[in-house]
Protein backbone atom coordinates (compact mmCIF):
# COMPACT_ATOMS: atom_id res chain seq x y z
CA UNK A 1 0.00 0.00 0.00
CA UNK A 2 1.51 3.54 -0.89
CA UNK A 3 0.36 6.51 1.19
CA UNK A 4 0.45 9.55 0.51
CA UNK A 5 -2.24 12.80 1.06
CA UNK A 6 -5.43 12.64 -1.00
CA UNK A 7 -5.77 14.57 -4.25
CA UNK A 8 -8.92 15.41 -5.92
CA UNK A 9 -10.02 12.86 -8.60
CA UNK A 10 -12.91 13.22 -10.55
CA UNK A 11 -14.83 10.47 -11.37
CA UNK A 12 -15.18 9.82 -15.69
CA UNK A 13 -16.61 6.83 -15.48
CA UNK A 14 -18.29 3.99 -13.71
CA UNK A 15 -19.74 0.98 -15.34
CA UNK A 16 -19.53 -2.94 -14.18
CA UNK A 17 -18.16 -2.00 -10.51
CA UNK A 18 -15.08 -0.45 -12.41
CA UNK A 19 -14.54 3.14 -12.11
CA UNK A 20 -12.52 5.03 -13.88
CA UNK A 21 -10.08 8.47 -13.34
CA UNK A 22 -8.52 10.40 -16.19
CA UNK A 23 -5.92 11.90 -14.80
CA UNK A 24 -2.66 14.27 -15.67
CA UNK A 25 0.64 13.88 -14.09
CA UNK A 26 1.60 17.03 -12.83
CA UNK A 27 3.49 16.41 -9.93
CA UNK A 28 4.55 14.01 -7.15
CA UNK A 29 1.02 12.40 -6.37
CA UNK A 30 0.03 11.94 -9.91
CA UNK A 31 3.37 10.90 -11.12
CA UNK A 32 3.19 7.91 -8.32
CA UNK A 33 -0.28 6.90 -9.20
CA UNK A 34 1.07 6.91 -12.97
CA UNK A 35 3.98 3.91 -11.62
CA UNK A 36 1.60 1.77 -10.15
CA UNK A 37 1.30 -1.27 -10.88
CA UNK A 38 -2.23 -3.02 -12.60
CA UNK A 39 -3.12 -5.94 -10.43
CA UNK A 40 -0.44 -5.69 -7.60
CA UNK A 41 -0.65 -2.01 -6.04
CA UNK A 42 -3.64 -0.65 -3.98
CA UNK A 43 -5.11 2.80 -3.59
CA UNK A 44 -7.23 3.80 -0.83
CA UNK A 45 -10.06 6.04 -2.27
CA UNK A 46 -12.21 8.22 -0.13
CA UNK A 47 -15.62 9.32 -2.08
CA UNK A 48 -17.56 9.81 -3.76
CA UNK A 49 -16.89 13.67 -2.11
CA UNK A 50 -18.68 17.60 -3.21
CA UNK A 51 -21.91 18.47 -4.56
CA UNK A 52 -22.03 16.71 -7.99
CA UNK A 53 -24.42 17.80 -10.71
CA UNK A 54 -28.48 17.76 -11.20
CA UNK A 55 -29.18 15.41 -13.41
CA UNK A 56 -32.91 16.30 -13.46
CA UNK A 57 -32.01 18.81 -15.90
CA UNK A 58 -33.57 18.15 -19.42
CA UNK A 59 -33.60 19.96 -22.80
CA UNK A 60 -30.76 21.34 -24.68
CA UNK A 61 -27.21 21.05 -22.40
CA UNK A 62 -24.06 22.51 -22.96
CA UNK A 63 -21.12 21.13 -20.88
CA UNK A 64 -18.27 22.82 -21.31
CA UNK A 65 -14.82 22.48 -19.84
CA UNK A 66 -11.05 23.13 -20.60
CA UNK A 67 -8.04 19.99 -20.31
CA UNK A 68 -8.51 17.48 -17.64
CA UNK A 69 -11.46 19.26 -16.51
CA UNK A 70 -13.18 16.97 -19.40
CA UNK A 71 -12.85 14.08 -16.88
CA UNK A 72 -15.90 14.60 -14.96
CA UNK A 73 -17.73 15.93 -17.78
CA UNK A 74 -17.43 12.17 -19.29
CA UNK A 75 -19.50 10.27 -16.62
CA UNK A 76 -22.10 13.16 -16.80
CA UNK A 77 -22.53 13.35 -20.49
CA UNK A 78 -23.26 9.72 -19.88
CA UNK A 79 -25.75 9.77 -16.71
CA UNK A 80 -27.67 13.19 -18.53
CA UNK A 81 -31.09 12.81 -20.58
CA UNK A 82 -31.00 15.48 -23.26
CA UNK A 83 -29.23 16.96 -26.55
CA UNK A 84 -25.87 17.62 -25.26
CA UNK A 85 -23.39 19.71 -26.46
CA UNK A 86 -19.97 18.97 -25.34
CA UNK A 87 -17.23 22.21 -25.82
CA UNK A 88 -14.35 21.01 -24.50
CA UNK A 89 -10.50 23.44 -25.13
CA UNK A 90 -7.38 21.58 -25.57
CA UNK A 91 -3.87 23.31 -25.09
CA UNK A 92 -2.30 21.10 -28.04
CA UNK A 93 -2.64 17.42 -27.21
CA UNK A 94 -6.52 16.38 -27.23
CA UNK A 95 -7.24 13.23 -25.94
CA UNK A 96 -10.36 10.69 -25.20
CA UNK A 97 -12.76 12.57 -27.63
CA UNK A 98 -13.55 9.32 -29.36
CA UNK A 99 -15.21 8.29 -26.19
CA UNK A 100 -16.87 11.34 -25.28
CA UNK A 101 -17.84 11.43 -28.63
CA UNK A 102 -20.29 8.38 -27.71
CA UNK A 103 -22.56 10.06 -25.83
CA UNK A 104 -22.81 13.36 -27.12
CA UNK A 105 -25.05 14.72 -29.68
CA UNK A 106 -22.16 17.66 -30.89
CA UNK A 107 -18.46 17.77 -30.15
CA UNK A 108 -16.91 21.22 -30.17
CA UNK A 109 -13.22 20.97 -29.68
CA UNK A 110 -10.73 23.62 -29.44
CA UNK A 111 -7.06 23.90 -29.70
CA UNK A 112 -4.56 27.04 -28.65
CA UNK A 113 -2.20 26.20 -31.16
CA UNK A 114 -4.81 25.21 -33.90
CA UNK A 115 -3.88 21.78 -33.95
CA UNK A 116 -7.58 20.79 -34.25
CA UNK A 117 -11.31 23.00 -34.10
CA UNK A 118 -11.47 26.15 -33.44
CA UNK A 119 -8.13 27.94 -32.64
CA UNK A 120 -8.48 29.82 -29.26
CA UNK A 121 -9.84 29.09 -26.07
C1 LIG B 1 -12.59 18.93 -7.60
C2 LIG B 1 -11.34 18.57 -8.37
C3 LIG B 1 -11.38 17.53 -9.29
C4 LIG B 1 -10.22 17.19 -10.01
N1 LIG B 1 -10.29 16.18 -10.92
C5 LIG B 1 -9.18 15.84 -11.58
C6 LIG B 1 -9.19 14.75 -12.51
O1 LIG B 1 -10.19 14.07 -12.73
N2 LIG B 1 -8.04 14.45 -13.16
C7 LIG B 1 -6.86 15.15 -12.94
O2 LIG B 1 -5.85 14.82 -13.55
N3 LIG B 1 -6.83 16.18 -12.08
C8 LIG B 1 -7.94 16.53 -11.38
N4 LIG B 1 -7.88 17.55 -10.50
C9 LIG B 1 -6.58 18.21 -10.30
C10 LIG B 1 -5.70 17.30 -9.42
O3 LIG B 1 -6.26 17.23 -8.12
C11 LIG B 1 -4.26 17.84 -9.34
O4 LIG B 1 -3.70 17.86 -10.64
C12 LIG B 1 -3.46 16.92 -8.44
O5 LIG B 1 -3.84 17.10 -7.09
C13 LIG B 1 -2.00 17.21 -8.60
O6 LIG B 1 -1.33 16.40 -7.66
P1 LIG B 1 0.21 16.17 -7.76
O7 LIG B 1 0.69 15.56 -6.49
O8 LIG B 1 0.54 15.46 -9.02
O9 LIG B 1 0.72 17.66 -7.88
P2 LIG B 1 1.45 18.54 -6.79
O10 LIG B 1 1.29 19.93 -7.32
O11 LIG B 1 2.79 18.03 -6.53
O12 LIG B 1 0.60 18.38 -5.44
C14 LIG B 1 -0.79 18.73 -5.38
C15 LIG B 1 -1.07 19.42 -4.06
O13 LIG B 1 -0.66 18.59 -2.98
C16 LIG B 1 0.20 19.36 -2.13
N5 LIG B 1 1.22 18.41 -1.63
C17 LIG B 1 2.02 17.63 -2.37
N6 LIG B 1 2.82 16.90 -1.57
C18 LIG B 1 2.51 17.24 -0.30
C19 LIG B 1 2.99 16.84 0.97
N7 LIG B 1 3.96 15.93 1.13
N8 LIG B 1 2.42 17.41 2.07
C20 LIG B 1 1.45 18.33 1.95
N9 LIG B 1 0.94 18.75 0.75
C21 LIG B 1 1.48 18.22 -0.33
C22 LIG B 1 0.80 20.42 -3.01
O14 LIG B 1 1.13 21.57 -2.26
C23 LIG B 1 -0.33 20.73 -3.95
O15 LIG B 1 -1.22 21.67 -3.41
C24 LIG B 1 -9.01 17.91 -9.79
C25 LIG B 1 -8.98 18.96 -8.85
C26 LIG B 1 -10.14 19.29 -8.15
C27 LIG B 1 -10.08 20.41 -7.16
Amino acid sequence: MILFLPRPISIANLSNNIITFLYEVRGKGTHIISKLNQGGDKLELLGPLGNGFDLNIKGKIALISGGIGIAPMIYLAKELEGDIDFYCGFRNEVYYIDIIKEDVDNLFISTEDGSLGHKGL
